[in-house]
């Protein structure tokens, strides 16, 4: 049974109009959801919170701040009666973690200290929290159950898995407060419109816009990091999910946290539970983008594993949701944001070259 308040719940997405946080925003409207999205624009821009708006057809508030200001998150959850929260908001760069860890720090944890104790005062007792499968380190077990022992490799890992800790302690010390942090393993792709998608302005560190942006022409080949590991052509293996099935997953975890079977805290994969090499993947957006990707094996980068798969069993069983969507449909979504989409008939400044030249150029 759903204990879904009378009026359609209201949700707050932090981070909502972040390359995660707007696909997610614009399912939860699909869904039925009200959306308030909290974000600072510090990886989003404007343009993106318009499209994110054309997109779900519905109003979406969008309050322009930090989720560390306490008194701005508390003035939220009670102007718009918020009933839940999902939160995206924070620094997910590994390499800037280690370089600069107390920025992490005080972004992630202090964001997440802010948040939880705005949402205690303001008797919010659901939130969906968005972690990552680099808890589990260099675990030896593949594919990786939830159950898996959860590893430290850098600062930025330290802050999701302390924050997952945060949790269990809060949902500990209140009845009525429960959580969902999902694992996330490799989000890939875009939205279908080709209106929302990621794009770094920087040189990117993912293998995907890497290999986006080699298709395009504004990079020359792929570096592959390593071609000698355990794996079937020695390249490395990881579990790419399309970002529409991840963002589904989310509105599967809110359902499951308004149902009476909700538990304190779960902690739950969001994979496919397939694994694809890097040659595989680089294969696979050739074909899709019709342009040869080029590309050369160099060495292995540090701190990388050969394989992470998740083992997505919990997810169906827990929330009835598995992905959908495969490496070939990823591919092709993810280039046709990279090419810039299907003009917007709302905004007739988006010709297609227009619009391709201002995604690389200042980021989705
Ligand atoms: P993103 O950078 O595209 O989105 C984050 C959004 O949060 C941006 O719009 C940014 O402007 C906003 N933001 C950042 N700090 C904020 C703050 N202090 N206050 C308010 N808004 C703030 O990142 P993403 O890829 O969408 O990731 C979303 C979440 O998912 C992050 O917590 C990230 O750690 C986690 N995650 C991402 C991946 C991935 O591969 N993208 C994998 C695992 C986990
Ligand atoms: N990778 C690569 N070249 C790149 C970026 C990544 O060969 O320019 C490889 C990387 O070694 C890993 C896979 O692609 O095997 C996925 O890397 P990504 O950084 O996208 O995700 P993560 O390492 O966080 O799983």
């Amino acid at each position: 049974m759903l204990h879904l308040p009378k009026m359609r719940p209201c949700i707050l997405a932090t981070g909502g109009c972040g390359y995660i946080g707007s696909h997610v925003v614009v399912e939860l409207v699909a869904a039925g959801y009200q959306v308030v999205i909290l974000d600072n624009f510090e990886n989003s821009t404007h343009k993106t919170a318009a499209r994110i708006k054309r997109l779900c057809k519905r109003h979406v508030t969008i309050v322009e701040g930090d989720v560390c200001d306490r008194a701005l998150v508390e003035d939220t959850l009670l102007q718009y009666n918020v009933n839940a929260v999902i939160h995206l908001a924070g620094k997910k760069a590994v390499g800037e973690s280690m370089a600069d860890p107390i920025l992490y720090f005080h972004d992630n944890l202090l964001g997440a200290i802010a948040l939880l104790e705005a949402m205690r005062n303001c008797d919010v007792g659901r939130i969906v929290f968005s972690s990552s499968a680099t808890v589990y380190g260099a675990s030896e077990m593949q594919p990786l159950a939830e159950t898996a022992s959860t590893c430290v490799l850098n600062p930025y890992g330290r802050t999701k898995l302390m924050i997952e800790e945060m949790i269990d302690d809060v949902t500990a010390s209140a009845q009525d407060f429960k959580a969902v942090s999902l694992r996330y393993f490799n989000p890939v792709g875009a939205h279908p419109s080709g209106q929302i998608g990621e794009n770094p302005t920087d040189v990117p560190n993912n293998l995907f816009p890497y290999v986006s942006q080699t298709a395009a022409g504004i990079r020359d080949k792929v570096r592959v990091f390593g071609g000698d590991y355990e794996t079937p052509d020695g390249t490395g293996v990881r579990d790419y999910i399309h970002v529409v099935d991840l963002a589904k997953g989310h509105v599967a975890a809110l359902d499951y946290l308004f149902s009476d079977h909700a538990a304190r805290h779960e902690r739950i994969n969001l994979g496919t539970g397939t694994g694809y090499s890097v040659l595989e993947v680089i294969e696979a957006f050739s074909k899709a983008s019709g342009t040869r990707v080029a590309y050369e094996i160099v060495a292995r980068r540090p701190g990388d594993v050969a394989v992470s798969l998740a083992d997505a069993t919990f997810a169906k069983t827990l929330l009835g949701w598995e992905a959908t969507h495969n490496l070939t449909r990823m591919c092709k979504d993810h280039w046709a944001f990279q090419c810039g989409g299907k003009p917007d008939e709302k905004d007739s400044s988006f010709t297609r070259q227009l619009h391709f030249s201002e995604n690389v150029l200042s980021g989705s």
